[in-house]
């Protein structure tokens, strides 16, 4: 037969060759597969990555321009820290140094302080600054501060290290002291610049300080205390009558005690009902007869006994506590003169006047208050301010006066002669009386001028038409002098001294002059 017959083991072996070039053609299917699958895959995942790629260097320019503002920014906030603590720092009218500043410095120095060192501390506050600020208005103190800088830098070297501490406080710290006398010099020149006057709202105004000196180390270790201690020294200053310089010493810190103690003593004083009155006769020269009182405030204080005005009432003015101390003397007064003037018409009742007590706006209702509630002839009542009162503030003074004279009340120009006496203010000025202080009154005897002054107050008082009231007449020659003089009242030891309601009525009940020595209870 002709077909071909093929061999069975030939015919296994051609089909498992088959099967082995099948399952080879499969796997190589299968791996060709794989590797297409896997460029597809990492052709994929290079668009990924690519992709990620990009992500990140957005995310990275994004980040670089957010640092560049961070940057900015903190920039920025530094020059506005910077600023602030300028701010801080710095006194906005005069640029100069402020507390914080000064202190921060004062701190400074102190830790590098060497034991041979010495270091000054002067604190210079502007005299009666308030005076002008109330007057003026703030735009000129402002001014007037601003011109002081100037003028102490002017004398102030590159030891010296000039703050405004306050208001009108200024403070200079000296380091290299090296004697003491370059620094009295220095407290001179500082003086010197105050002796021309400021020119503000084209009028001249005479400004003085008062300075106070604390020494490092001697007066304290701390700038705490160095500043605590050159402000009592500058107290001290103002107190020993201000336009002065005082060292600090440490009695000064003993005696500020003191000062606060009484004030809170005076606070209680008057719910304690601790104020009297003593009450001195005005005597008419021409029938020798008291024709009026002036009433004097005294302290009973509870331990010390009686206490003189000249010791408290200062006090009182600087807490403004005389306010109320004020009305209480006035109603008081008042009341008296009520009972009095049943008896006695028309003797009359002085009543003194502080600064702040005749500054106050209800001053005016105040009294009318207590001429209503008491119920007296207010022509009977004569206020008392001093000259320097009067002229504060000329034309308050003249308003505030005319108001209380349209229903009749008094007054009186108390010291006359002590303060500016100037003619031009005192013809306006609608007062009733004039008091000639004591001190022209003490040495009148012997002194020619001071009986002349005296002549002249009478002559011009008349020219007026004020009356005179004489103080501090203590013995005959002078009551003569007054006679003499044409002068119409006198007060004064020679007749009583001030005392208690009790024993002042018993003047009033004599028709003749009393011994002085019965009224001498004081
Ligand atoms: P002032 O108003 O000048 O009162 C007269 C002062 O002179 C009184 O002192 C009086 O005792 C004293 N004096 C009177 N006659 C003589 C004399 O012949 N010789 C001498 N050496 N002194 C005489 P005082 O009572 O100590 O008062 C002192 C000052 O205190 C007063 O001076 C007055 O400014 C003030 N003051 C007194 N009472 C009050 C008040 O109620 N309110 C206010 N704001 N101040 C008052
Ligand atoms: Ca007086
Ligand atoms: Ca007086």
């Amino acid at each position: 037969m002709g077909y071909f017959v093929i061999d069975r083991s030939i015919g296994i072996a051609m089909i498992a060759a088959l099967v082995i070039v099948t399952m080879l053609f499969i796997l190589y299917t299968i791996r060709l597969n794989k590797a297409k699958n896997l460029q597809k895959k990492t052709v994929q995942d290079n668009e990924q990555w690519k992709e990620k790629f990009k992500t990140l260097e957005e995310s990275y320019h994004s980040s670089l321009s957010s640092l560049n503002d961070l940057t900015g920014k903190y920039e920025e906030l530094n020059k506005n820290k910077e600023s602030m603590k300028k701010l801080a720092y710095t006194d906005y009218l005069t640029e100069l140094p402020n507390r914080t500043a000064f202190t921060e410095m004062l701190d400074n120095v102190m830790l590098t302080l060497r034991s041979e060192e010495t270091i000054a501390l002067m604190d210079i506050d502007i005299d009666n600054f308030k005076n002008i600020n109330d007057s003026l208005g703030h735009s000129y103190g402002d001014e007037l501060l601003i011109d002081v800088t100037y003028r102490l830098k002017q004398v102030l070297d590159e030891n010296d290290y000039l703050a405004r501490i306050g208001g009108d406080e200024f403070i200079v710290l000296t380091q290299n002291l090296q004697d003491t006398l370059v620094f009295e010099d220095k407290i001179k020149k500082i003086k010197n610049v105050f002796s021309y006057p400021f020119i503000l709202s084209t009028k001249e105004y005479f400004v003085t300080v008062s300075i106070g000196v604390a020494l490092a180390p001697k007066d304290g270790k701390t700038s705490q205390t160095l500043i605590k201690n050159v402000d009592s020294a500058m107290y001290m200053a103002k107190e020993n009558g201000k336009n002065t310089h005082a060292y600090f010493d440490y009695s000064f810190n003993q005696k500020l005690t003191e000062k606060i103690e009484i004030q809170s003593q005076l606070r209680k004083a008057l719910e304690r009902n601790e104020f009297v009155l003593y009450y001195q006769a005005q005597m008419n020269l021409e029938t020798k007869k008291a024709v009026g009182y002036e009433a004097l405030i005294r302290w009973n204080h509870p331990i010390r006994g009686i206490v003189y005005p000249d010791e408290f009432i200062y006090l009182a003015e600087e807490t403004g506590l005389i306010v109320p101390i004020g009305i209480w003397v006035l109603r008081t007064a008042c009341q008296q003169l009520k009972k009095w003037s049943e008896e006695y018409p028309g003797i009359t009742m002085a009543v003194n006047l502080s600064a702040r007590q005749f500054k106050d706006r209800d001053f005016v209702k105040q009294v009318y208050d207590v001429i209503e509630e008491t119920g007296i002839d207010p022509k009977n009542l004569e206020l008392e301010i001093t000259e320097t009162i009067a002229l504060d503030d000329i034309d308050y003074t003249i308003s505030t006066i005319q108001e209380l004279r349209k229903i009749g009340v008094n007054f009186s120009l108390d010291d006359f002669g002590t303060g500016y006496s100037s003619m031009n203010y005192l013809k306006r000025l609608p007062v009733s009386n004039l008091k000639i202080d004591k001190s022209f009154l003490n040495t009148v005897m012997e002194d020619k001028s001071d009986q002349k002054i005296i002549q002249t107050i009478i002559t011009l008082a008349r020219n007026l038409d004020l009356f005179v009231i004489a103080e501090g007449v203590e013995n005959f020659d002078q009551e003569l002098f007054l006679m003499e003089s044409n002068c119409d009242k006198a007060q004064g030891f020679l007749y009583s001294k001030p005392v208690p309601q009790e024993l002042a009525v018993e003047l009033l009940k004599s028709s003749d002059i009393r011994p002085a020595e019965i009224f001498r209870p004081e």
